[in-house]
């Protein structure tokens, strides 16, 4: 599953005890296994062999540059939705060429610095979109690749802010839509429609979601085949799970074996095939080191306030997600034997784990059962690599974490922790504008 395990009744990453990250690093601080993310990225790549995908990593779920050349050296190409995340694909050393662009609302500068930098593909969302970027497309002279995210209306049974591919959603152009959709701008001569993008949402935890969608799309195929229209790509998208508890996600192989049946077809047909996974390269790969400031009462109820909250992991209170947590060198007998929401062992009492924040939803466990914990104990929160860091915020004017990457028994600093001089950067100058 990844690096993180107890030895002697102590979390290490990989050969490195997290106790000596606290001490050298502080706290709070994400912390990635090297050999995690190494080790995902291989097993997609292996499991999905037979049709050669580009396996462009979606730079949103975890977008540290040391962590994107790691994973490009690998091979892999990246999945952008801004050009933020461009610039960062670009700064780790990737082509242009290896990048897909998705994101219903790209900007005109967006699109403009896409085009220039020879962007893989464009995945168009909208009937609107595509006739901007073909204006723009025109205007610079520049032929760019387009793809369009189609919204096959499935049910990824996920949470309703992370299911992306059902038609009361935002995202792409729905199955009765997209036939004319081809019909209309298939024959652009800068702005070339030539593939499919499908993103149905994250995490999801069965195969049959991917099933049906790509059922849809071959049956979509078809029809524009009817038409004289040759799709040339096909891009899966992501929401491959993670194991936010033991074996929870079925493996790369398995969702491999599901999909791969209704790509031979059109890999004969000479199809390019992406992917574009994220959480299940990267969740795993991280936990969020902290410690604990004080242990109070109220009623009932038992609190570990931490040194970070919603502010460093906002999972937990904007989708009332799980993330398995522990102390890092809880006494032998306390070393947990699987990471479970239903975990029972002696010895444990229910606490929440929460943040400094001056906000109620500002937790990371609720009525958790845990060792009894106590001022200076550090915490790991599991499974927090991908949507940790990248959606972390400042809010009540809290520094940025900062993070470190392992490999080994080498450990590097990969992200400074952010000071308080450095929240104040923007705001220093002030100029006149009007
Ligand atoms: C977020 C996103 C992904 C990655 O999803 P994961 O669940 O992290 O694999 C891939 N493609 C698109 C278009 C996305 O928006």
């Amino acid at each position: 599953m990844d690096a993180f395990e107890y030895r002697h009744g102590e979390l290490y990453c990989e050969d490195v005890p997290l106790r000596e990250i606290a001490r050298t690093a502080g706290t709070p601080t994400f912390v990635y296994s090297r050999a995690t993310l190494e080790g995902h990225f291989d097993r997609l790549q292996s499991a999905f062999a037979p049709i050669d995908p580009l396996i462009c990593y979606s730079v949103k779920s975890c977008g540290n540059l040391s962590v994107l050349r790691t994973l490009a050296a690998r091979g892999a190409g990246m999945d952008v939705v801004s050009i933020g995340e461009l610039h960062r694909a670009l700064e780790a050393g990737v082509d242009a060429k290896r990048c897909v662009y998705a994101g219903v609302g790209k900007r005109d500068d967006e699109i403009i610095a896409a085009i220039e930098a020879g962007i893989g593909l464009l995945n168009v969302e909208s009937e609107s979109e595509f006739e901007n970027i073909a204006r723009i497309a025109a205007a610079l002279r520049t032929v760019v690749r387009c793809a369009l995210r189609i919204n096959p209306d499935v049910d990824p049974k996920t949470h309703r802010y992370t299911s992306t591919g059902k038609k009361e959603t935002k995202f792409g152009v729905d199955l009765e839509r997209a036939r004319r959709f081809f019909q209309l701008y298939g024959r652009d001569e800068y702005a070339k429609l030539e593939g499919l993008h499908l993103h149905i949402g994250s995490p999801i935890y069965t195969v049959e979601p991917y099933v049906e969608a790509l059922t849809k799309t071959c049956a979509l195929i078809e029809e524009l085949a009817i038409d004289g229209i040759d799709i040339r790509s096909i891009d899966l998208g992501g929401g491959f799970g993670a194991d936010y508890e033991s074996a929870q996600s079925p493996s790369a192989q398995q969702y491999a074996d599901a999909i791969l049946p209704l790509t031979v077809g059109l890999k004969a047909r000479g199809v390019q095939f992406f992917l574009e996974p994220g959480r299940s390269i990267a969740a795993n790969a991280g936990v969020l080191l902290l410690s604990v400031l004080y242990t109070k009462h109220s009623g009932e109820k038992r609190f570990a306030i931490c040194d970070a909250g919603m502010n460093a992991l906002l999972r937990p209170s904007h989708y009332g997600s799980f993330h398995f947590t522990w102390p890092v060198h809880p006494a032998e007998e306390m070393v947990p034997p699987i990471r479970s929401s239903t975990l029972t062992m002696p010895g444990l009492i229910a606490q929440d784990i929460v943040g400094p924040l001056c906000e109620s939803g500002d937790f990371l466990a609720v009525d958790r059962a845990l060792p009894p914990l106590a001022r200076g104990d550090l915490l790991a929160v599991f499974t927090a690599g991908a949507y940790g860091m990248s959606m972390a915020s400042r809010y009540n004017s809290s520094p940025l974490p900062a993070e470190v990457l392992v490999s080994g028994a080498r450990v590097e600093l990969i992200r400074r922790r952010e000071t308080v001089d450095d929240l104040l950067e923007h705001e220093r100058d002030v100029t006149v504008l009007i």
